[in-house]
């Protein structure tokens, strides 16, 4: 069995091509008809997965020679949109060989689109047409397929216009340096396992502050301004942005008497007093399990108590819990800062902690603190929060099983992270990712059961995405591993409660 068959329309487009040794090359002329008895000869072909590849001409205007074009979805007149998951990963390992890839619904047309078709294909929502994808595409028939086509038309010029020519170059130069991926777009396939961790994705407190966002919007109109990031998470933010919310990263952004919302992660008294000051509408989107935090500080240090913080120092969930008594508290990141922190009274002395630590690596630090402080205390109930700790255990039960860990999450997301590296301690390979476009193919080459699972602040449409850019490889069997089940529920604050 071969690994790849490719289809293309031209001599000049096969020439340009650098594939795989023993793919399978079909090409078919150009047009329609030619390209449906080519896709009838690549349904008998014996390969493993299905490559189109050749040039086409741009709608997008964003669109300049020599880009790469992705398809996500196949149209044509008369026929169902054929879906192309997969082209996420592709584009990130197209960009990361410096090429400029657009991925979006391309569109096969049985005729050169003239400039008024193509504005009206925009409006749909196409990037670019040709001539023969949406039927090359029956060559396909369920195995792993993948549309590759470079721009030598921007949707400004025509055939016709003489700097085409150098267009023409630009783009088979192009066209030569994308095809490579195919080569390790092909060394991918297999049938996988996912094994989904359970639970994942939103926590009680992300929904409840991306709710409040929301429901501000829908009560008093756009711009809501939030301080900082909602929850931290780029597409949870983003969508926000587009529904009209504006992000600042402080309060003299906010217009005097505009509203703002306070993230998740909490805010230290005096922000609080600063949007006092500044006669600013506050809708309070704290965590109510980070409010805790923030009383049991106030309530150590009132009790005259050295309070130990163990957190990220810079963490916005720190800043606004040492914010509370900065002379009682000290922030104690790691084993060896315990060696350095000292007590005014020993036997008055106390820990909290940031709510989305790695629970193992915690205990280590408060045995530790104990150590040297025996009289320490602790909360009435463990800091880091259900959430954090039940994403643990369920990341850690598939780690145990899979041979990569994907973790669904923002950079920025402190619970993402404490995910990547728990699934790390039980010795698999894992990563985070933003979503299925931060996947490197090569992870996953040899990688028969993928672990999967997603912070606190990521949603579930996003595992949705990898799990069908994963079947996009090869048939993909998903198993949910739940070691718990969560049913917490917080209710919104007064301020954007129904009447
Ligand atoms: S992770 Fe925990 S503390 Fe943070 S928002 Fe979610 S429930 Fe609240």
């Amino acid at each position: 069995m071969r690994d790849l068959l490719v289809l293309t329309a031209l001599r000049v487009e096969e020439h340009a091509l650098r594939l795989p040794a023993g793919t399978r090359v079909l090409r078919s002329g150009m047009g329609p008809e030619r390209a449906r008895i080519a896709a009838a000869r690549g349904l008998a072909v014996d390969a493993r997965g299905v490559a189109i590849a050749g040039l086409c001409a741009a709608v997008s205007p964003a669109l300049r020679a020599g880009d790469v074009v992705l398809a996500s979805e196949l149209r044509r007149d008369g026929a169902d949109p054929v879906a192309v998951p997969g082209s996420a990963m592709l584009a990130a390992a197209l960009r990361r060989r410096g090429l400029r890839v657009q991925i979006g619904p391309m569109y096969s047309l049985d005729h050169v689109a003239g400039p008024k078709e193509r504005a009206a294909l925009q409006d749909e929502g196409v990037i670019a047409v040709d001539m023969e994808s949406a039927w090359f595409a029956d060559a396909a028939g369920g195995r792993p397929l993948v549309v590759l086509r470079v721009v030598v038309e921007t949707s400004a010029r025509r055939l016709a216009d003489p700097r085409t020519l150098g267009a023409s170059l630009r783009a088979l130069r192009s066209l030569r340096r994308a095809s490579r991926v195919l080569a390790e777009w092909s060394a991918s396939f297999a049938p996988r396992r996912v094994l989904l961790a359970g639970p994942r994705s939103f926590c009680a407190g992300v929904e409840r502050a991306i709710d409040v966002v929301e429901l501000a919007l829908e009560q008093r109109g756009a711009p809501v301004y939030v301080r900082k990031q909602i929850v931290h998470n780029e597409h949870v933010v983003a969508d926000l942005e587009r529904r009209g919310a504006v992000f600042v990263e402080e309060l003299d952004e906010v217009p005097e008497g505009a509203t703002v919302v306070f993230s998740a992660h909490g805010v230290s008294p005096a922000v609080k007093s600063e949007a006092t000051g500044r006669r600013l509408s506050v809708i309070d989107a704290t965590c109510p399990l980070v409010n805790k935090v923030h009383a049991e500080a106030r309530r150590f240090a009132a009790d005259g108590h050295t309070v130990f913080l163990v957190g990220h120092d810079g963490h916005e969930e720190v800043e606004g819990t040492y914010g509370e008594a900065p002379e009682a508290i000290t922030i104690v990141e790691t084993l060896a800062d315990v060696e350095q922190v000292d007590a005014i009274d020993p036997a008055r002395v106390s820990f909290l902690t940031q709510t989305t630590l790695a629970v193992d690596e915690t205990n280590e630090i408060v045995d530790a603190l104990r150590e040297r402080f025996p009289l320490l205390r602790g909360p009435r109930s463990d800091d880091i929060c259900y959430a954090t700790t039940n994403r643990q255990q369920a990341v850690r039960a598939v780690a145990q099983a899979a041979d990569t860990v994907l973790v669904v999450g923002s950079q920025t997301s402190s619970n993402s992270r404490r995910l990547v590296e728990v699934a790390e301690r039980e010795g698999t390979r894992a990563y985070l990712i933003d979503d299925e476009s931060d996947v490197d193919l090569a992870w996953l080459t040899g990688a028969a059961t993928i672990g999967l699972t997603a912070g606190a602040s990521a949603p579930e449409s996003l595992v949705r995405g990898v799990i069908d850019a994963i079947g996009s490889l090869g048939q993909v069997e998903v198993e949910e591993r739940t070691t718990t089940t969560e049913s917490i529920q917080f209710r919104v604050p007064k301020e954007v409660l129904a009447p």
